[in-house]
């Protein structure tokens, strides 16, 4: 008899395997990585033509200017909300579990890892580089606000010239079926490439490196975890008219890779099949929502700045104001604008969080060596939340699609 697995189930199993195997090899495992960037580069190289096309398409596909308009604040005031909850449940979290107390530096090797060393922009600066001098310059490098910003120009002008844009209307619509097509293709090679991803970050990382760091760890994955079953649970159900079930199963795939790839940008393909196919969010929603989302929106991020700072203050015996708990509040929030969707962001944004507060920087050396754990973690809730806001705008347009399983 022959079984066939669907997608879903194949990169479960690829998920749980790469667990097993990273913990019996070890680092011996490394000779699967080439698989993991065979997957990374095939998504990656999908992103740039497929916001571009989509949301052109999504953008002149909505007739009513004013929904446009509706749709956008909706999106910016969800993502900038549940980013502000996102930060003060890691905060309470890490105060009750208190990961920094008892931990001594002979127990973590000290290095400021590279990305944490770099300038982060200010907000006036990220405003206004949302605008490419060259567009096209945009595209070959992949600036996602950019290319957002592209989109909708061509879109909304698309709309306003009317019947003699439509070929070019047409063009792009028929370069956004091609796009799909291809994230559908790539797709096929998703649970050897998550094996591939994952099971090298096990086998390397071993308890020994683990351990000291098991209560930050800790924290940062439960109040990730409170903060989906909580927060998105009750947008999705009460905006959405979504059971929450329905939309965590629906987003699983995307949330594997996220937790695989620790990015949300890299992972934004396949976040957008899966709020299409398995959540009903129509294009239109979907193509403005998630791009925007893996852009701006870190709730997970968020979280960890959270945990982060009650660590790195309880290491060094300070004490947290109310004032600097408000201003780490309100710094994650708007450093979560600029930053990038990619592996380490959250670091950079420590360093401008801490600064903030005037807290020291050397701070960030504590946690670097388990980076990558919490990346996976921050980054799984970041997109969740962003598929979140595509349902919860979807529901409260009521605008979804009937959902038709693809498998
Ligand atoms: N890796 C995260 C993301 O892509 C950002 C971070 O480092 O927190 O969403």
């Amino acid at each position: 008899m022959k079984i066939k697995f669907n997608l879903i189930t194949q990169i479960f199993i690829a998920f749980v395997l790469a667990i097993i195997l990273g913990s019996i090899f070890g680092s011996s495992i490394d000779f699967l990585k080439p698989f993991g960037d065979l997957f990374l580069r095939l998504i990656k190289f999908i992103i740039a033509p497929l916001i571009l096309s989509t949301l052109v398409v999504g953008v002149a596909g909505t007739s009513d200017p004013k929904q446009l308009g509706r749709m956008g604040i909706k999106t910016i005031v969800y993502y900038l909300v549940t980013t502000a909850i996102a930060i003060i449940i890691g905060l309470a979290v890490a105060f009750i579990l208190s990961p920094g107390k008892g931990i001594t530096i002979s127990k973590i090797g000290l290095s400021v890892p590279e990305a944490a060393t770099q300038e982060p922009q200010s907000a006036i600066t990220t405003i206004l580089t949302i605008i490419p001098e060259n567009p096209f310059m945009a595209l070959a490098a992949g600036n996602i606000l950019q290319i957002i910003f592209f989109a909708l120009f061509i879109g909304l002008a698309i709309t306003f010239v009317g019947a003699k844009a439509q070929p070019v209307y047409r063009f792009f619509e028929g370069f956004a079926e091609v796009m799909y097509k291809i994230t559908n293709i790539v797709m096929k090679v998703a649970p050897i490439g998550i094996l591939g991803l994952l099971a090298p970050v096990v086998g390397q990382y071993g308890l020994s490196v683990l351990l000291p760091l098991v209560k930050v760890i800790a924290a940062v994955y439960i109040a990730c975890i409170l903060h989906a079953a909580i927060v998105y649970s009750s947008a999705v159900k009460i905006w959405g008219r979504m059971s929450p079930i329905t939309f965590f199963k629906g987003i699983s795939p995307a949330a594997l890779v996220a937790f695989s790839t620790a990015s949300s940008a890299g992972t934004l393909p396949v976040t957008i099949k899966n709020t299409n196919e398995n959540l009903g969010v129509p294009n239109k929603i979907s193509s403005f929502v998630l791009p925007l989302g893996a852009t701006i929106n870190m709730d997970g991020t968020a979280i960890y700045q959270g945990v982060a700072v009650v660590f790195i203050a309880q290491f060094y015996n300070l004490n947290l104001s109310f004032t600097q708990l408000l201003t780490v509040v309100l710094i994650t929030v708007l450093a979560s604008i600029g930053t990038a969707g990619v592996p380490g962001a959250g670091l950079i944004m420590l360093a401008m969080v801490l600064t903030s507060v005037n807290m020291p920087l050397e701070g960030i050396a504590l946690i670097a060596g388990i980076d990558r754990i919490l990346d996976m973690m921050r980054t799984t809730v970041n997109i969740v939340g962003d598929a979140s806001a595509a349902v919860v705008v979807a529901g409260t347009e009521k605008d979804r699609i009937e959902v038709i399983p693809t498998e």
